[in-house]
């Protein structure tokens, strides 16, 4: 009776945020939303696959984390009825008929679900797993801390100005990848299958002086579910904070307003991009902490948590000890802060070049969920052109403007598809439209289906749009930063 009574309660997404953390829900319960079912996560929270990276949905709506973490969850399979049954025993409420709708819909039986299954056959085929990485990138974690902590040393310890310069360059660089190549994975629950692999991965983020728990959530809760999008009705999180966070110094999105300085901005934003990972170290991990969110995401599911936010200042001391103050005490204030600095410059410049061209680049597609129409939330590119709306032209069966994965693939760019040289220098977001459509696949894996990504989306009039290297991204990068500068506007 009781549990009945319970499963018509409605929350409005308000209500549900006050049960992000055991800490602050009015009766000690976690609570998600999936597709409209709110879901008490108290007691499943240890027994989830993936760990307590579950925490990340506690308190929204997290539709978009079920559909994109659990690639084998497809109509008909063993595995979405077992689901189906977990979601039904978890369920203790609706969300209220008042929550605004979201941006995007979910074809049941479309594009994704058909591109999921062809993934997990194709993965399943080679034998490779579709959770966490095989050898090669252990091998590349162990290689690339082991170049971190060496060239730190050697930066504190020679006696030489060039080659402390030079190993604090190496170190900066080594970082990027570091945070490209294991963080980003482990983050993602897909550098291993366990979840402890996966948490030391993440954390290798703290190790190089940046919280986890803060990208995680500008990273997982942000960027990911809603690219590209702007939320400018606030009737909602739907928005992407890569694409505003740095306005109004550079203006990326088109539906943020232009300033005088905005015509020079292809040429100083790169400088700016080198400065981008010391502003995330010192002041927005800080801010988070202090403010308990980020812009308009809610902290409270991992800073609510005293053991995380011991780690988080533990880790901010720690590095700070090793990477300034180890440095200042060998080479003395001056060099030792500029040894510091440097390394960041490098870090910073490294990181952006290869993932803002992904998303902010010529062609692809940005959005706005305002208060207009259907016709007004379609995403479209700089030229006000819906991409999708051309390649389905002569199609019968047409893919949702607003579904997921289409709009993934509309505002995501790939670059030197399936080379295997830049997808591991990269750490696989050169596959950024694979990474989008499956966060939980290891990057080594995405040179394995990129084909058939591409040829899904060829099948259903969806566009895979590609750039030849990350030169020509970046120069695509650098002329939609160019017409951003000049008036462009969306109605
Ligand atoms: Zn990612």
């Amino acid at each position: 009776m009781c549990k009945k009574s319970e499963t018509k309660r409605e929350y409005t997404l308000s209500e549900l945020s006050k049960y992000s953390h055991q800490n602050v829900s009015p009766d000690g319960r976690i609570l998600t939303a999936v597709e409209g079912k709110v879901l008490d996560l108290t007691s499943f929270i240890s027994h989830h696959p993936g760990g307590d990276v579950l925490y990340l949905a506690c308190g929204r709506d997290s539709t978009v984390l079920y559909e994109t973490y659990h690639p084998r969850n497809t109509q008909g399979t063993k595995t979405a009825s077992k689901m189906d049954a977990i979601l039904k025993k978890l369920q203790v409420g609706v969300l209220s008929a008042q929550t605004p709708p979201s941006y995007y819909t979910f074809d049941k039986n479309g594009f994704y679900p058909t591109l999921k299954k062809r993934v997990t056959e194709r993965l399943d085929a080679l034998d490779l797993p579709l959770r966490g990485g095989s050898g090669s990138i252990h091998l590349k974690a162990v290689f690339l801390l082991a170049l971190f902590w060496s060239s730190l040393l050697l930066m504190c310890l020679s006696p030489s100005v060039p080659l402390s310069y030079l190993s604090s360059i190496i170190m900066g660089l080594t970082s990027s990848f570091i945070g490209t190549c294991i963080q980003h994975d482990g983050s993602h629950g897909a550098f291993s299958t366990s979840p402890l692999l996966n948490k030391l991965a993440g954390w290798t983020l703290d190790m190089i002086g940046a919280s986890a728990f803060t990208w995680e959530l500008q990273h997982q809760l942000g960027h990911h579910p809603y690219t590209n999008l702007l939320d400018t009705s606030n009737s909602s999180a739907e928005s992407d904070p890569d694409v505003f966070s740095s306005y109004p110094f550079i203006r990326m999105h088109p539906h943020h307003e232009i300033s005088w300085f905005h015509y020079y901005q292809h040429i100083y934003a790169p400088v700016l991009f080198s400065a981008m990972t010391l502003s995330k170290v010192f002041i927005q991990d800080v801010q988070i902490i202090m403010e308990g969110k980020l812009y308009h995401i809610d902290a409270t599911c991992r800073y609510g948590s005293k053991l995380n936010r011991l780690r988080f200042w533990g880790m901010k001391f720690l590095s700070f000890l090793y990477m300034v103050a180890l440095p200042i005490y060998f080479q003395g204030l001056g060099r030792g802060l500029s040894l510091f600095f440097v390394g960041h410059l490098a870090c910073g410049e490294m990181l952006a070049t290869m993932f803002i061209v992904n998303h902010v680049i010529e062609g692809v597609a940005f959005a706005e969920k305002g208060g207009g129409g259907k016709e007004e939330r379609r995403p479209k590119n700089v030229r006000g052109e819906t991409p999708m709306l051309k390649t389905q032209e002569k199609m019968s069966q047409k893919t949702d403007l607003n579904d997921w994965a289409a709009v993934q693939c509309q505002t995501s760019v790939n670059w030197s598809v399936q080379s295997r040289f830049w997808n591991h220098f990269s750490g696989g977001l050169n596959h950024q439209i694979e990474h989008h459509l499956f966060p939980s696949i290891c990057h080594t894996n995405y040179v394995h289906i990129a084909d058939v990504v591409e040829d899904t989306c060829k099948e259903f009039g969806v566009p895979y749009q590609h750039e030849r290297s990350l030169g020509t991204a970046y120069r695509g990068m650098t002329r939609h930063l160019k017409a951003m500068g000049r008036e462009v506007k969306m109605d």
